[in-house]
């Protein structure tokens, strides 16, 4: 059987050293295939596999390292013998080419003499591809490179590390600080009045979110009284809720001195003391949100960042120039807080005045997601109370008579009916009155409609005055009234409808003069449970024709039934 030849591929730019070599190899028969360049032996030994490559370690176009490289890294060429031809013997580029993946090196210029045999017994794998002596020089080069690369590599994790720790420690402050602010909106929730809702807020704001001080400051409905909440203390946090009148000068006194204002860049203030209590101020870190902002965004968040801004909006003058006066900006300051107050649901303020605690950008968007929260809190709890008040109103306007503001005729026969269970449950007497105005039609038509209303709601309080709270006193009808007494018999009603006619007639009621009778008088008739009539309807009657017996027996007076 014949014996393969061995193919070999040699790479070489240098053209004589390249016949050379091929001639001395051409004599014991190998298959010599020879490329002038990097990208062309590649190409070659893709194309013909060859079982041996010799390679030029210096190639103009890509290096010997990198070409080694890539032919270690393909799928058949990978179990090719890769030998480097190098020039110089020195470790360094002996180690090249060891590093580069090559089996093993011949120095150059090569010993024609011995290079074919060296060539085979590569071949045959006889061949120790590196000596001893330079085995161990090239471990000890690799790992003292490795030692200082992985000390590079250590400073550099240790680096990242350390900024990962800072990182994940804010994160988790952050993501900590998220849980709370999602706690408090919670709780905001459940707040069933604008004073708890307000409460719970300046609390939670310093409690949880780590602030010295939060205040709210709002108006009254009636924009009368300025209403103060807030929590402060960093040991310790106590609140307090306090109502002055409300005045221009009341945010004043409430942010005395400087507590309020801050500019960012004090740098800029020529004038060395005013700079100072700039840069004071600036190290005090506050925020002052606005809630429900009625005509732009439902919120603002006024900072140090934005103060500027915020100035401009108020007084251009005020701005930061040269010539900053910090009293002025201060009073502008006031003034704009003061006279908007008027249109916004409230101001929220927070600092850390005390323990200087920066404000990182996330406490102000942690801020600026509860302000926006609590707006809308704040803006549904108006509505559920004012609607609770319409409701209360319309409740009392349904029972209540619009003239004299006393019972009505609706009312008053539901308390009765009431009266009578009641009584009848516990087997006492209950009387009732009815009582009519004398002559009122000639009042109305002498004095006018006006002035007969007048009378009515002048007896209407009469009334009122002189019966127990637990008395319960309706209009009837036209000119007139009932009373139901709980818990008096006949004889307690007669005393009572007596002392009520008396002082009828006794008190005086304008023009009573110009009248030809005794002037405004009642007539009363009284009936009273269980002893004239078993039900309500039927009390009614007995009493109304107590009255008529009154009215015919002369009028201004008391009859019973
Ligand atoms: P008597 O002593 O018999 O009760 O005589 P009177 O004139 O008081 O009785 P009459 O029932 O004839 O007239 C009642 C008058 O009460 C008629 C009406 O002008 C007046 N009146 C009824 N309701 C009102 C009211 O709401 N306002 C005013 N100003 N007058 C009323
Ligand atoms: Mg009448
Ligand atoms: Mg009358």
């Amino acid at each position: 059987m014949k014996r393969l030849r061995k193919k070999i591929l040699y790479i070489e730019d240098d053209l004589a050293t390249r016949h050379l070599v091929c001639k001395v190899l051409a004599n014991p028969g190998f298959d010599i295939l020879e490329a002038g360049s990097g990208i062309e032996g590649l190409q070659l030994a893709e194309k013909m596999l060859p079982d041996l490559i010799l390679l030029d370690i210096n190639l103009p176009d890509i290096s010997g390292r990198e070409l080694a490289t890539k032919l270690r890294s393909h799928p058949v060429l990978k179990f090719s013998i890769i030998i480097a031809l190098t020039g110089a013997n020195t470790p360094y580029a002996r180690e090249l080419s060891l590093v580069a993946g090559c089996d093993g090196y011949i120095e150059k210029p090569i010993d024609t003499q011995i290079f074919p045999k060296q060539i085979m017994e590569f071949l045959e794998g006889k061949r120790e591809a590196v000596p001893e002596t330079d085995r161990s020089f090239f471990q000890q080069q690799y790992q003292e490179g490795l030692v200082d690369r992985l000390a590079d590599k250590v400073e550099q994790l240790q680096f990242v590390n350390h900024e990962l720790i800072e990182k994940s420690d804010k994160l988790r402050t952050y993501s900590h600080k998220l849980e709370n602010l999602l706690g408090i909106i919670n709780t905001l929730q459940l707040s069933t009045t604008i004073d708890e809702l307000r409460q719970t807020l300046v609390t939670a704001i310093c409690e949880k979110l780590s602030f010295d001080r939060c205040a709210f400051l709002a108006l009254d409905d009636q924009r009368e009284y300025l209403e103060v909440t807030q929590s402060y203390g960093f040991s310790g946090k106590m609140w307090e809720s306090v109502r002055s009148r409300f005045e221009r000068n009341a945010v004043h006194c409430l942010f005395d001195s400087d507590q309020i204002t801050l500019i960012s860049t004090p740098d800029d203030i020529p004038d060395s003391s005013l700079r100072y209590t700039l840069e004071t101020i600036a190290s005090r870190q506050f925020a002052l949100g606005i809630l429900g902002t009625p005509t732009k965004k439902r919120t603002q968040l006024i900072t140090h960042e934005n103060i500027h801004q915020f100035f401009g909006q108020i007084e251009p003058a005020a701005s930061i120039n040269g010539s900053l006066d910090i009293e002025s900006v201060n009073a502008h300051m006031q003034e704009y807080l003061s006279s908007n107050l008027l249109n916004f649901d409230g101001y929220l303020f927070v600092d850390n005045q005390h323990t200087h605690q920066p404000i990182y950008k996330y406490d102000l968007k942690i801020l600026q997601t509860l302000l926006h929260s609590a707006t809308l809190i704040y803006q549904n709890l108006r509505l559920r109370e004012r609607l609770k008040e319409l409701f209360i109103k319309a409740e009392q306007d349904a029972i209540t008579d619009h003239l004299t503001r006393l019972y009505n005729f609706r009312y008053f026969t539901q308390q009765l009916a009431r009266e009578k269970d009641r009584a009848e449950r516990h087997h006492i007497p209950f009387s009732l009155l009815m009582l009519d105005i004398d002559y009122f039609k000639v009042y109305n038509d002498t004095f006018g409609h006006q002035a007969g209303d007048e009378v009515l709601r002048k007896v209407a309080t009469l009334l009122m005055q002189n019966t127990r709270s637990s008395d319960f006193i309706a209009r009837y009808g036209g000119e007139e009234f009932a009373i139901i007494c709980p818990e008096m018999d006949k004889e307690g009603g007669q005393r009572i409808a007596e002392k009520l006619c008396k002082i009828i007639a006794d008190t005086p009621f304008p023009n009573e003069d110009k009248l030809l009778n005794n002037g405004v008088t009642i007539s009363i008739g009284v009936a009273a449970f269980p002893a004239d009539a078993d039900d309500g309807d039927g009390l009614i009657q007995c009493a109304d024709s107590a009255l008529y017996s009154a009215k015919r027996n002369g009028r201004n007076q008391v009859q019973l039934y």
